[in-house]
Protein backbone atom coordinates (compact mmCIF):
# COMPACT_ATOMS: atom_id res chain seq x y z
CA UNK A 1 0.00 0.00 0.00
CA UNK A 2 2.74 2.76 1.06
CA UNK A 3 6.78 2.34 0.68
CA UNK A 4 8.79 5.26 2.06
CA UNK A 5 12.04 6.10 0.98
CA UNK A 6 14.76 8.20 2.69
CA UNK A 7 12.82 10.40 4.48
CA UNK A 8 15.29 13.77 6.02
CA UNK A 9 14.21 16.50 7.92
CA UNK A 10 15.36 19.30 9.50
CA UNK A 11 13.56 22.43 11.26
CA UNK A 12 16.82 24.55 11.27
CA UNK A 13 19.90 22.87 12.54
CA UNK A 14 17.76 20.68 14.18
CA UNK A 15 17.86 16.84 12.14
CA UNK A 16 14.68 15.73 13.00
CA UNK A 17 13.99 12.02 10.99
CA UNK A 18 17.80 11.33 9.55
CA UNK A 19 16.68 9.06 6.67
CA UNK A 20 13.70 6.63 7.61
CA UNK A 21 12.04 3.66 5.27
CA UNK A 22 8.99 2.17 6.04
CA UNK A 23 6.37 -0.20 4.28
CA UNK A 24 2.60 -0.31 5.29
CA UNK A 25 1.01 -3.49 3.72
CA UNK A 26 -2.99 -3.53 3.64
CA UNK A 27 -4.52 -4.11 6.91
CA UNK A 28 -1.17 -3.92 9.03
CA UNK A 29 -1.43 -1.73 12.39
CA UNK A 30 1.87 0.06 12.92
CA UNK A 31 2.40 0.95 16.14
CA UNK A 32 5.36 4.14 16.44
CA UNK A 33 7.35 4.51 19.53
CA UNK A 34 10.18 5.80 20.61
CA UNK A 35 11.56 8.71 23.08
CA UNK A 36 10.08 12.41 23.05
CA UNK A 37 11.59 14.26 20.29
CA UNK A 38 12.36 11.24 18.24
CA UNK A 39 10.65 12.39 15.25
CA UNK A 40 6.95 10.64 15.35
CA UNK A 41 5.25 13.07 14.99
CA UNK A 42 7.41 14.75 12.24
CA UNK A 43 7.57 11.34 10.49
CA UNK A 44 3.37 10.91 10.57
CA UNK A 45 3.12 15.00 9.58
CA UNK A 46 5.64 14.49 6.59
CA UNK A 47 3.86 11.54 5.17
CA UNK A 48 0.54 12.95 4.99
CA UNK A 49 1.94 16.06 3.47
CA UNK A 50 1.03 18.07 6.95
CA UNK A 51 4.85 19.06 6.67
CA UNK A 52 7.15 19.43 3.73
CA UNK A 53 10.17 17.05 4.20
CA UNK A 54 13.57 17.94 2.84
CA UNK A 55 13.90 14.97 1.06
CA UNK A 56 12.09 12.04 0.79
CA UNK A 57 10.12 9.64 -1.88
CA UNK A 58 6.40 7.67 -1.21
CA UNK A 59 4.86 4.77 -3.34
CA UNK A 60 1.10 4.84 -2.60
CA UNK A 61 -1.59 3.27 -3.96
CA UNK A 62 0.99 2.40 -7.11
CA UNK A 63 1.75 6.02 -7.62
CA UNK A 64 4.64 7.82 -6.70
CA UNK A 65 4.86 11.36 -4.33
CA UNK A 66 7.68 13.43 -3.74
CA UNK A 67 8.17 14.41 0.11
CA UNK A 68 10.03 17.37 -0.52
CA UNK A 69 8.15 19.05 -3.00
CA UNK A 70 4.36 19.34 -1.78
CA UNK A 71 2.47 20.79 -5.12
CA UNK A 72 -1.37 20.90 -4.04
CA UNK A 73 -2.26 18.65 -7.14
CA UNK A 74 -0.42 15.65 -5.27
CA UNK A 75 -1.52 16.93 -1.33
CA UNK A 76 -5.32 16.80 -2.81
CA UNK A 77 -5.18 13.38 -4.55
CA UNK A 78 -3.09 12.07 -1.30
CA UNK A 79 -5.49 12.92 1.17
CA UNK A 80 -8.32 11.18 -0.78
CA UNK A 81 -7.00 8.47 0.10
CA UNK A 82 -5.94 9.15 3.59
CA UNK A 83 -7.29 9.93 7.06
CA UNK A 84 -5.61 11.44 9.98
CA UNK A 85 -6.55 11.99 13.54
CA UNK A 86 -4.51 15.02 15.49
CA UNK A 87 -3.56 14.29 19.12
CA UNK A 88 -5.65 17.64 19.84
CA UNK A 89 -9.00 16.92 17.86
CA UNK A 90 -8.64 19.63 16.26
CA UNK A 91 -12.77 19.81 15.58
CA UNK A 92 -14.41 23.08 14.40
CA UNK A 93 -15.79 24.65 17.85
CA UNK A 94 -18.99 26.23 16.15
CA UNK A 95 -19.65 22.91 14.41
CA UNK A 96 -21.40 19.87 15.73
CA UNK A 97 -20.19 16.20 16.11
CA UNK A 98 -21.93 15.59 12.75
CA UNK A 99 -20.97 18.81 10.84
CA UNK A 100 -17.14 17.84 11.73
CA UNK A 101 -17.71 14.73 10.36
CA UNK A 102 -19.25 15.40 7.19
CA UNK A 103 -17.59 19.03 6.33
CA UNK A 104 -15.03 16.76 4.25
CA UNK A 105 -17.59 14.90 2.22
CA UNK A 106 -19.85 18.11 1.28
CA UNK A 107 -17.00 20.39 0.71
CA UNK A 108 -14.25 18.34 -0.49
CA UNK A 109 -16.00 15.48 -1.82
CA UNK A 110 -19.32 17.22 -3.70
CA UNK A 111 -21.31 14.66 -1.53
CA UNK A 112 -25.10 16.02 -1.12
CA UNK A 113 -25.36 16.99 2.72
CA UNK A 114 -28.64 14.69 2.77
CA UNK A 115 -25.63 11.42 1.86
CA UNK A 116 -23.25 13.15 3.81
CA UNK A 117 -25.50 13.43 7.11
CA UNK A 118 -26.08 9.50 6.30
CA UNK A 119 -23.21 8.83 6.60
CA UNK A 120 -22.07 11.01 9.27
CA UNK A 121 -24.82 8.91 11.25
CA UNK A 122 -23.27 5.65 10.67
CA UNK A 123 -19.89 6.94 10.84
CA UNK A 124 -20.54 8.46 14.94
CA UNK A 125 -22.93 5.33 15.79
CA UNK A 126 -19.57 3.12 14.48
CA UNK A 127 -17.64 5.63 17.23
CA UNK A 128 -20.45 5.11 19.57
CA UNK A 129 -21.03 8.83 19.37
CA UNK A 130 -24.52 8.61 17.53
CA UNK A 131 -26.43 10.09 20.74
CA UNK A 132 -24.47 13.13 20.51
CA UNK A 133 -24.11 13.89 16.78
CA UNK A 134 -25.87 17.62 17.65
CA UNK A 135 -23.42 18.45 20.16
CA UNK A 136 -20.40 21.23 20.47
CA UNK A 137 -16.89 19.85 20.88
CA UNK A 138 -17.18 22.21 24.04
CA UNK A 139 -20.08 20.00 25.43
CA UNK A 140 -18.21 16.90 24.92
CA UNK A 141 -14.82 15.04 26.94
CA UNK A 142 -11.99 14.70 25.23
CA UNK A 143 -12.68 11.03 24.82
CA UNK A 144 -15.87 11.91 22.59
CA UNK A 145 -14.18 14.49 20.73
CA UNK A 146 -11.33 12.12 19.45
CA UNK A 147 -14.31 9.63 18.66
CA UNK A 148 -15.81 12.13 16.90
CA UNK A 149 -12.24 13.15 15.37
CA UNK A 150 -12.15 9.61 14.07
CA UNK A 151 -15.45 9.39 13.09
CA UNK A 152 -14.55 12.37 10.46
CA UNK A 153 -11.30 10.39 9.49
CA UNK A 154 -13.38 7.31 8.64
CA UNK A 155 -16.26 9.34 6.92
CA UNK A 156 -14.24 9.41 3.67
CA UNK A 157 -13.34 6.12 3.43
CA UNK A 158 -9.57 6.31 3.23
CA UNK A 159 -7.49 3.13 3.11
CA UNK A 160 -5.39 4.58 5.64
CA UNK A 161 -5.38 6.17 8.66
CA UNK A 162 -2.72 7.74 10.63
CA UNK A 163 -2.95 8.54 14.22
CA UNK A 164 -0.80 11.28 15.69
CA UNK A 165 -0.44 10.09 19.65
CA UNK A 166 -4.31 10.24 19.90
CA UNK A 167 -4.90 9.63 23.39
CA UNK A 168 -2.27 11.96 24.74
CA UNK A 169 -3.77 14.68 25.50
CA UNK A 170 -7.02 12.97 27.27
CA UNK A 171 -7.44 12.02 31.44
CA UNK A 172 -6.09 8.38 32.19
CA UNK A 173 -9.68 7.55 33.07
CA UNK A 174 -10.80 8.65 28.87
CA UNK A 175 -7.79 6.99 26.95
CA UNK A 176 -9.80 3.19 27.31
CA UNK A 177 -13.36 4.51 25.45
CA UNK A 178 -10.72 5.92 22.54
CA UNK A 179 -8.07 2.57 22.20
CA UNK A 180 -10.92 0.75 22.34
CA UNK A 181 -12.17 2.84 19.31
CA UNK A 182 -9.00 2.20 17.59
CA UNK A 183 -8.52 -2.00 18.07
CA UNK A 184 -12.50 -2.39 16.68
CA UNK A 185 -11.41 -0.83 13.99
CA UNK A 186 -8.01 -2.71 13.81
CA UNK A 187 -9.66 -6.12 13.72
CA UNK A 188 -11.95 -4.81 10.68
CA UNK A 189 -8.46 -4.71 8.58
CA UNK A 190 -8.03 -1.09 8.74
CA UNK A 191 -4.43 -0.35 8.15
CA UNK A 192 -3.11 2.23 10.49
CA UNK A 193 0.01 4.13 11.51
CA UNK A 194 -0.43 4.98 15.18
CA UNK A 195 2.16 7.25 16.89
CA UNK A 196 1.54 5.70 20.47
CA UNK A 197 3.30 5.82 23.66
CA UNK A 198 0.21 3.43 24.83
CA UNK A 199 2.01 -0.05 25.44
CA UNK A 200 -0.82 -2.03 25.41
CA UNK A 201 -1.83 -1.04 22.52
CA UNK A 202 1.31 -1.49 20.98
CA UNK A 203 2.13 -4.79 22.57
CA UNK A 204 -1.84 -6.14 21.98
CA UNK A 205 -3.56 -4.70 18.92
CA UNK A 206 -0.37 -3.70 16.51
CA UNK A 207 0.56 -6.50 14.38
CA UNK A 208 4.33 -4.47 14.02
CA UNK A 209 6.24 -2.06 15.95
CA UNK A 210 8.61 0.46 14.96
CA UNK A 211 11.42 2.29 17.40
CA UNK A 212 12.55 5.33 16.74
CA UNK A 213 15.30 7.43 17.90
CA UNK A 214 17.30 10.72 16.63
CA UNK A 215 15.19 10.72 13.85
CA UNK A 216 16.17 7.00 12.86
CA UNK A 217 14.55 3.57 13.27
CA UNK A 218 16.43 1.38 15.39
CA UNK A 219 14.40 -1.83 15.46
CA UNK A 220 11.34 -2.99 13.81
CA UNK A 221 9.52 -5.99 13.58
CA UNK A 222 6.27 -7.56 14.55
CA UNK A 223 4.85 -6.53 17.27
CA UNK A 224 5.72 -10.63 19.30
CA UNK A 225 9.22 -10.34 18.07
CA UNK A 226 9.64 -7.23 19.51
CA UNK A 227 8.06 -7.44 22.74
CA UNK A 228 9.21 -11.09 23.06
CA UNK A 229 12.52 -11.39 21.59
CA UNK A 230 13.75 -7.79 21.38
CA UNK A 231 17.36 -7.65 18.98
CA UNK A 232 18.47 -4.24 20.49
CA UNK A 233 19.47 -3.24 23.41
CA UNK A 234 18.45 -0.18 22.80
CA UNK A 235 15.09 -1.43 22.85
CA UNK A 236 15.37 -3.61 25.89
CA UNK A 237 16.44 -0.80 27.73
CA UNK A 238 13.11 1.07 26.22
CA UNK A 239 11.28 -1.61 26.78
CA UNK A 240 12.41 -1.97 30.38
CA UNK A 241 11.73 1.93 31.47
CA UNK A 242 8.02 1.66 29.80
CA UNK A 243 7.41 -1.44 32.48
P1 LIG B 1 6.82 13.50 21.31
O1 LIG B 1 6.66 12.07 21.71
O2 LIG B 1 7.33 14.35 22.43
O3 LIG B 1 5.65 14.11 20.63
P2 LIG B 1 8.12 13.09 18.76
O4 LIG B 1 8.98 11.89 18.66
O5 LIG B 1 6.78 13.02 18.14
O6 LIG B 1 8.03 13.54 20.27
P3 LIG B 1 8.51 15.34 17.07
O7 LIG B 1 7.26 16.02 17.53
O8 LIG B 1 8.52 14.76 15.72
O9 LIG B 1 8.94 14.25 18.11
O10 LIG B 1 9.67 16.41 17.21
C1 LIG B 1 11.02 16.12 17.00
C2 LIG B 1 11.85 17.35 17.26
O11 LIG B 1 11.55 18.34 16.28
C3 LIG B 1 11.59 18.00 18.61
O12 LIG B 1 12.82 18.40 19.15
C4 LIG B 1 10.73 19.19 18.28
O13 LIG B 1 10.94 20.24 19.19
C5 LIG B 1 11.20 19.57 16.89
N1 LIG B 1 10.15 20.19 16.09
C6 LIG B 1 8.97 19.60 15.72
N2 LIG B 1 8.24 20.43 14.95
C7 LIG B 1 8.95 21.56 14.82
C8 LIG B 1 8.73 22.80 14.13
N3 LIG B 1 7.63 23.01 13.42
N4 LIG B 1 9.69 23.74 14.23
C9 LIG B 1 10.83 23.53 14.94
N5 LIG B 1 11.11 22.38 15.60
C10 LIG B 1 10.18 21.42 15.56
Amino acid sequence: LLEIKDIHKSFGNLNVLNGIDLTVNKGDVIAILGPSGSGKTTLLRCINYLETADAGTMIFNGKSYDLSNTSKKDVAQLRKYTGFVFQNYNLFANKTALQNVTLGLTVARNVSKEEANVIGMQMLEKVGMKDLATHYPSQLSGGQQQRVAIARALATNPDIIYFDEPTSALDPELIQEVLSVMKTLANEGMTMVVVTHEMAFAKNVSSHVILMEKGKIVEEGSSKNFFENPKQERTKDFLRKEE
